[in-house]
């Protein structure tokens, strides 16, 4: 399988070869959540997008030292460095600690991930247990003349660093154009800029989430954790950064400009975003109403779709779509991804039991598995990979019916590859029957055959039998309703 890896590069807008810095190795950081509530479905569609680009990494023999962190201290409530502290807000509200705030949404995102089978990265590093490296990356910055300290704040002078290095280059926002859009300081600020950015802001005295540094007793800005952590981890100069696509500008900018600072180089090779996800063609937001959580989606307690979705049907319905388009989550378009799913799953369960033949007929095997590669290959396409992956379903239906012919070599390279592509590279799960199920399911199917009975008994007017079925059945808190299409019942 030898071809390139194209990868498109958010920095220069274009599809790139991918090389990695050292041979065999990549190093890629993604921003994780801020965990201050419970992580939404867009965040979740972000990191099921880089779990792709991870899984097929691997797959093409990298090691990757995959870095995601967890923003647990320092993200305010809006972008100019104002309003409190996201996690210390929510402490303040339950009257809570903050770490319990954090320990409470760690664990939300992680089960969360874990139930849409996304690989944990190789390292998860907090923003509070790196309150060292980020003092000492401000003492860098300002060492190199572009920082200031104002009041036991300190700041990044964006226009000084733009005389020396140019900033907006990811976002393709010049100064200008930045100094023209912004909000006038209102006095109150110590910004001498309000392009300027905080490094570290003194606490008020309210504030509980606070560490002592040279400046004053106070907490770093949400951009130069990524900046600390990553290099860390990877080094100054790394292969893949990625993140949502909302976080282009500012924070990635500012990231890029805290590490040209002190490095003199730009800090990643490429930046990958991936796109956002709508609900019924709207932003999602709690305000509005036009919102759900991810565990209210899979139970299908919410207020927007009739039925429930599973993980796996969610993160299929994600695959179906390039991770550089937006996706608009429907019940329509997810109960076409659960059918799709589903004939997906069937025709794997039927290679173990295809009647094998002398040849095969009427399937291109290696020019299908050349075709699945060269869909990955092409920027992550998981879209294209999946509609190969149909051409492959229709060929087993096909052998399955008798009206083509598989024979034993090309059965076992074809099952190979169709679960590889499935399992290991999209990261789809077969749905198990587990005990619980098939006891659910036998409890299911007896309650309908008494329910038949109880029905037959009714037509033939046996009030005393259908009687004492309903409330033998009412006894054990099991609810038989009658309704015009006939009778249902529900398990109290
Ligand atoms: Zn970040």
């Amino acid at each position: 399988m030898e071809q390139a890896l194209a990868v498109y590069n958010s920095l220069s807008g274009k599809k790139e070869s991918f090389k990695s810095l050292l041979p065999n190795h990549v190093g890629m950081y993604v921003c994780g959540p801020t965990v201050y509530s419970n992580v939404h479905l867009g965040n979740c569609r972000t990191f099921i997008s880089f779990d792709l680009i991870f899984r097929y990494l691997q797959h093409l023999g990298y090691k990757v030292r995959y870095v995601r962190n967890i923003t647990d201290a320092g993200h305010l409530e809006n972008d100019a460095d104002e309003g409190e502290d996201r996690i210390a807000k929510k402490a303040r509200l339950e009257s809570i600690e903050p770490m319990e705030v954090v320990q409470r949404y760690t664990v939300d995102f992680r089960d969360t991930m874990k139930q849409f089978n996304a690989l944990p990265p190789s390292i998860e590093p907090t923003a509070t247990g790196h309150i060292v490296e980020q003092i000492e990356l401000i003492k860098k910055i300002m060492d190199e003349g572009y920082a200031y300290e104002v009041n036991g704040s300190v700041y990044f002078d964006v226009l000084r660093f733009n005389k020396d290095i140019p900033y907006g280059k990811l976002s393709g926002r010049n100064i200008e154009e930045l100094i023209h859009n912004s909000r006038a300081l209102d006095g109150q600020s110590d910004k001498k800029n309000p392009q300027d950015f905080a490094l570290w802001k003194k606490a008020e005295p309210q504030h509980i989430m606070r560490w002592p540094s040279p400046w004053s007793d106070g907490f770093p800005g949400w951009h130069l954790e990524c900046t600390a952590m990553s290099t860390k981890y990877l080094g100054t100069q790394f292969d893949i950064h990625g993140g949502g696509m909302d976080l282009k500008f500012p924070h990635h900018e500012c990231e890029i400009a805290q590490a040209e600072s002190v490095y003199k180089k730009s800090p990643v090779n490429y930046w990958i975003h991936a796109n956002m996800l709508t609900l019924n063609g709207k932003k999602m937001a709690k305000s509005t109403g036009n919102n759900m959580l991810p565990n209210e989606m899979f139970s299908g307690e919410n207020s927007i779709f009739n039925k429930p979705f599973s993980p796996m049907v969610v993160r299929f319905f994600m695959m179906q779509a390039h991770y550089r388009s937006i996706v608009d989550l429907s019940e329509s378009a997810l109960e076409a991804s659960e059918k799709g799913f589903h004939r997906l799953v069937d025709a794997l369960q039927k290679l173990d039991s295809l009647e094998v033949s002398e040849n095969s007929s009427g399937f291109e095997l290696e020019s299908w598995t050349q075709n699945c590669y060269t869909a990955m290959n092409d920027d992550f396409n998981s879209p294209v990979l999946i509609a190969h992956l149909f051409d492959a379903v229709k060929y087993i239906n096909a052998v399955s019916n008798g009206l083509h012919k598989i024979n034993a070599e090309d059965l076992a390279s074809l099952s190979k590859t169709i679960r590889l592509f499935f399992n290991e590279i999209l990261g789809l799960q077969t749905p198990e029957k587990s005990e619980k199920d098939s006891d659910i399911s036998q409890l299911e199917e007896t309650l309908k055959l008494l329910i038949n009975l109880r029905d037959k008994a009714r037509v033939n007017k046996d009030f005393e039998t259908s009687d004492l079925i309903r409330d033998r059945l009412q006894k054990i808190q099991i609810q038989i309703n009658d309704t015009a299409e006939g009778s249902t019942f529900k398990i109290n």
